[in-house]
């Protein structure tokens, strides 16, 4: 009977070092760096590389990594449970080695890059001493590939590319870009685009602006729109088969919304934690906020979310650890990823409700912490098209009534029954 939900007492010990550092080292740096990305400022490297070091030498450094790229192959489970407590700050994923969208392109590059781009890139961008940038949203659309228009035309030994793209995340700081251009337009509509490499500073990348999210000053920002004007990178840039750039983009996208998952399980219980001083601290009406029903509810319906968020991720973790392979989970992983918005999202407007007007300033987190959740519901695809997937993978297992009732209709499932107790019934008088 294996159906356990302990931690083997030498993992934990790590997590409760891991709470510790997080909380007391990682979320005091989280509200005096302007971004935990860029190299480049020297108050984050004063900051960040020391603590990075602490992380290597307690072995919890680029957990989500096999040993084959020098990682502990430590399984989902493992790693959403330290996830948990990463999601806490802001700065912690990029301190523990395994911040996005690094975390999935070094997979990118480890599975398809040449060895000569993988000396190039991986080794550093494994150590954080570059950053990397994936670049595939287009300005006219990004839930659907089949408007994507950025093309790879073949001139040589090299590809021209040219076209916009939209929300690549760090592009004016990343040392190469993964771009996914349009190689074979004729092609069916999933095999028409090919991965490859830019090298940082290759003539024709043109970064128009930095697009800040709705709480950041205009002006500030890390989200690229790109300008792609005849760059050149040679045939050894592209990654995967010509044409193959969806199956590439899965390789960072099955793990990568589990992991978003797992921190997003961190950050909503912190939120919990600041519903609940609230509630214990502030008075109406002669008596505290956490006495009204109303407010009593908010407290009850969050935890239970929460929990049955976390509940879900776990299972969807233990599952990927037993399948190994992530079409076997992809409803799971769709049910984690929509339900992931709407519990930051909820619990986020519970809590800057119950902040009341100190709630919706900059002088408390709700308001990022809001967007934050149509962030989740959009990066790695829209919620909608999530829950689509998850009710087609759903209806898949169901077959159509026998005829025009259903197959529970009472008076059917009675028929059967009698007829199956037929013999032993005969002769019994009934009431
Ligand atoms: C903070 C942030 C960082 C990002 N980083 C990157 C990055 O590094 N690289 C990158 O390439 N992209 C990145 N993205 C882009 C992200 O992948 C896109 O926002 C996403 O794919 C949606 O595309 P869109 O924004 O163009 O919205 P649209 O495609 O215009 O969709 C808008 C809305 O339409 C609705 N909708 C769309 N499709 C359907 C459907 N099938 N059924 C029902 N409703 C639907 C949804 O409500 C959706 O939100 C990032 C986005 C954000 C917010």
């Amino acid at each position: 009977m294996a159906w356990d939900f302990s931690t083997d007492p030498e993992y934990a010990e790590q997590l409760a070092w891991a709470e510790a550092f997080v909380r007391e080292e990682c979320e005091p740096i989280d509200l005096v760096i302007r971004e935990s990305h860029d190299l480049g400022d020297p108050v984050r490297q004063a900051l960040i590389p020391p603590l990075q070091k602490v992380v290597k030498e307690r072995g919890l450094w680029a957990t989500h990594l096999g040993p084959h790229l020098g990682g502990p192959g430590y399984g989902q489970v493992k790693l959403a449970l330290l996830n948990e407590i990463l999601g806490r700050s802001e700065c912690a994923p990029i301190v523990f080695g395994s911040q996005a969208p690094d975390s999935g392109n070094s997979e990118i590059l480890a599975r398809y890059g040449t060895p000569d781009l993988k000396k190039r890139y991986l080794e550093p961008l494994l150590d954080n001493r570059i950053v990397s940038c994936f670049s595939m949203t287009e300005p006219q659309g990004g839930a659907d590939p089949k408007v994507f228009t950025t093309q790879a035309v073949r001139d040589g030994d090299e590809w021209v590319i040219n076209g916009e793209k939209w929300f690549s995340s760090f592009a004016s700081m990343a040392a190469f870009i993964i771009v996914m251009a349009v190689t074979d337009p004729d092609a069916p509509p999933y095999e028409r685009h090919t991965m490859f490499v830019i090298p940082g500073g290759t003539p024709g990348v043109n970064v128009l602006r930095d697009v800040g999210l709705g709480y950041q000053p205009l002006g500030g920002g890390r989200e690229g729109y790109v300008r792609y004007e005849n760059v050149r990178v040679p045939d050894d840039h592209m990654l995967g088969p010509r044409g193959g750039a969806f199956a590439v983009a899965q390789t960072r996208l099955g793990g990568g919304r589990i992991h978003h998952a797992m921190r997003t399980v961190g950050l909503v219980r912190r939120i919990f934690d600041m519903i609940c001083e609230r509630a214990v601290s502030r008075y109406t009406q002669g008596e505290l906020l956490g006495n009204k029903q109303m407010v009593q509810e908010m407290v009850a319906d969050s935890w239970t979310e929460i929990e049955a968020f976390r509940l879900l991720t776990m299972h969807t973790a233990w599952k990927i650890d037993q399948f190994d392979d992530y079409q076997k989970v992809r409803a799971d992983i769709s049910a984690v990823k929509a339900m992931m918005q709407k519990v930051l999202h909820d619990v986020s407007a519970r809590a800057l409700q119950l902040h009341g007007s100190l709630g919706t300033t900059h002088e408390m987190p709700f308001v990022a912490h809001l967007v934050e959740s149509f962030v989740l519901g959009l990066a790695d695809g829209p919620t909608e098209v999530h829950k689509v997937t998850l009710a087609r993978q759903l209806l898949k297992n169901y077959k159509p009534a026998p005829d025009l009732f259903p197959s529970e209709h009472l008076l059917r499932l009675r028929a059967a029954a009698e007829a199956k107790f037929a013999d032993r019934l005969a002769g019994i008088p009934r009431v």
